[in-house]
C-alpha cells in the first residue's frame, strides 16, 4: 500500500474536526463515491474504500488518537493486510461466509448489527497530584467535555415536531448488502449503510442544536475521590460518566489517570519512601540523636556510634498507605549520608591531627571487596520487583 493519503485529507476535514463534522464529511463523500452512483468506475470504487477506511479510524476516538500520534503506521501491523477486505470487521466476515454457506456467520453473528444498542465511549482525562495528595488521598474537582444527549431533541436528532424516519436504503437495518468479485467468486458482503451511516434512520429536518447527531458536547464537573496510596500512572474509573451510547446502549466510563509530581526530597518505590539524610562525620563516629522528616512530620532517630557512610535505616510504618488496605503502610528507607567538612578552622584541623596522628600511610592500602557489585543481577531484579509487589 504505497502512498496512503492522510485520513483527514481523504474526508476533507481539518485535524480538529468534531465527531459531527466527521460524520457529515463522511456522508457527503460516501454518497459521492458510492458504487451505485458510479457503476463500473474503478477510481470511484477505490475512493469509496478509502473514505470508509478513513472514517472507520477517525470515528473511533481511540483509533483516532493512535492515528494522530503514529499516522498510518499505527495500523500497519496485525491489521487486515491485503487491500480487499479493508474496512470489514469480524461481523462483516461472518456475513460474507454466512451468505456463501448459508449459516449465520461466526459465533452467532449479531456483531454486524450497527444500529443495535451500543455503549458509549470511555473518556480519558489526566489529573496532576502532588506527592502528598497521592500518598494521603484527596478530592479533586475536574471538568471534562463529554458528548451527551442533546437537550433540544432529546437525542433523536430531529427538529422539534418532526421525527427520524426509517432509512429507505437499508430499510432501517443500518446495513447494506454489496456484491463483490473476489477469489471466492461473487460474494455478498454487508457493510454499514452509506446513506444513514449505520443508524437505520434518516432525519429530514435535523435538530439545529446537534445538527442531527442527537449528541452535544457538554462540560461536566465531577468530584473525584482519589484513594490513599495511588501511584503515578494509575487510573480511577468512574462508571457511567463517559460518553452517551447509541440507541439506548448506556454510557461509557470516565477514566481518570493520575500524574504525580515528584517530591523534592522523597522518592517513592511501591509503598516505600526513600530519602537521603545528611549527618556529620562526628555524629557518625560518636553517635547522636537527629530528627528525620517523614511525610507524617518529624521523627527522632538515634545514630549508633561508629555508623558507616551510606548506612540504610528503616523507619517502620511511615511510608505510603496500601491502596487496598490503607491501614497497612510502607516504610521510610533512609540512607545516612556522612558529610565531610570542607571548611574546618586551623584549630579543628589541629585537634584531628592530635587524634589521628600523621595522615600519610606508610604502605599500600589493602582494597576491600566491593559491597553493591557483589549482588548478582537476578538478586537486584528481585529487590527491584519486591517494591512493586509487597
Ligand atoms: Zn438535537
Ligand atoms: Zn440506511
Amino acid at each position: 500500500m504505497a502512498n496512503k493519503r492522510d485520513y483527514y485529507e481523504v474526508l476533507g476535514v481539518n485535524k480538529n474536526a468534531t465527531e459531527a463534522e466527521l460524520k457529515k464529511a463522511y456522508r457527503k463523500m460516501a454518497m459521492k463515491y458510492h458504487p451505485d452512483q458510479n457503476q463500473g468506475d474503478k477510481e470511484a470504487e477505490e475512493k469509496f474504500k478509502e473514505v470508509n477506511e478513513a472514517y472507520e479510524v477517525l470515528s473511533d476516538s481511540q483509533k483516532r488518537a493512535q492515528y494522530d500520534q503514529f499516522g498510518h503506521a499505527a495500523f500497519e501491523q496485525g491489521g487486515m493486510g491485503g487491500g480487499g477486505l479493508q474496512g470489514f470487521d469480524m461481523g462483516d466476515l461472518g456475513d460474507i461466509f454466512g451468505s456463501m454457506f448459508g449459516f449465520g456467520g461466526f459465533g452467532g453473528g449479531g456483531s454486524a448489527r450497527r444500529n443495535g444498542p451500543r455503549k458509549g465511549r470511555d473518556v480519558n482525562v489526566n489529573i496532576q497530584l502532588t506527592f502528598e495528595e497521592a500518598v494521603f488521598g484527596c478530592k479533586k474537582e475536574i471538568s471534562v467535555a463529554i458528548f451527551d444527549e442533546c437537550d433540544t431533541c432529546h437525542g433523536t436528532g430531529a427538529k422539534e415536531g418532526t421525527h427520524a424516519e426509517s432509512c429507505p436504503n437499508c430499510n432501517g437495518t443500518g446495513q447494506e448488502r454489496v456484491v463483490q468479485q473476489s477469489m471466492f467468486g461473487a460474494v455478498t458482503s454487508v457493510r454499514t449503510c452509506s446513506k444513514c451511516g449505520g443508524t437505520g434512520k434518516v432525519i429530514k429536518d435535523p435538530c439545529n442544536t446537534c445538527k442531527g447527531t442527537g449528541k452535544v458536547r457538554k462540560t461536566k464537573k465531577y468530584e473525584v475521590n482519589v484513594p490513599k496510596g495511588i501511584d503515578n500512572g494509575q487510573t480511577i474509573r468512574l462508571a457511567g460518566k463517559g460518553e452517551i451510547g447509541e440507541n439506548g446502549g448506556g454510557y461509557g466510563d470516565l477514566l481518570v489517570t493520575v500524574y504525580v509530581q515528584p517530591n523534592r526530597v522523597f522518592v517513592r518505590k511501591g509503598y516505600d519512601i526513600y530519602c537521603d539524610v545528611p549527618i556529620t562525620f562526628v555524629q557518625a563516629a560518636l553517635g547522636g540523636e537527629i530528627i528525620i522528616k517523614t511525610i507524617d512530620g518529624e521523627q527522632k532517630y538515634t545514630i549508633k556510634p561508629g555508623t558507616q557512610p551510606d548506612t540504610v535505616v528503616t523507619l517502620k510504618g511511615v511510608g505510603v498507605p496500601n491502596l487496598r488496605n490503607p491501614k497497612a503502610r510502607g516504610n521510610q528507607i533512609v540512607t545516612l549520608k556522612v558529610k565531610i567538612p570542607t571548611d574546618m578552622t586551623e584549630r579543628q584541623k589541629d585537634l584531628l591531627r592530635q587524634f589521628y596522628g600523621d595522615t600519610t600511610s606508610n604502605g599500600p592500602v589493602e582494597p576491600e571487596p566491593m559491597k553493591e557489585e557483589k549482588k548478582s543481577f537476578t538478586e537486584k531484579m528481585k529487590d527491584g520487583f519486591k517494591d512493586l509487589f509487597d
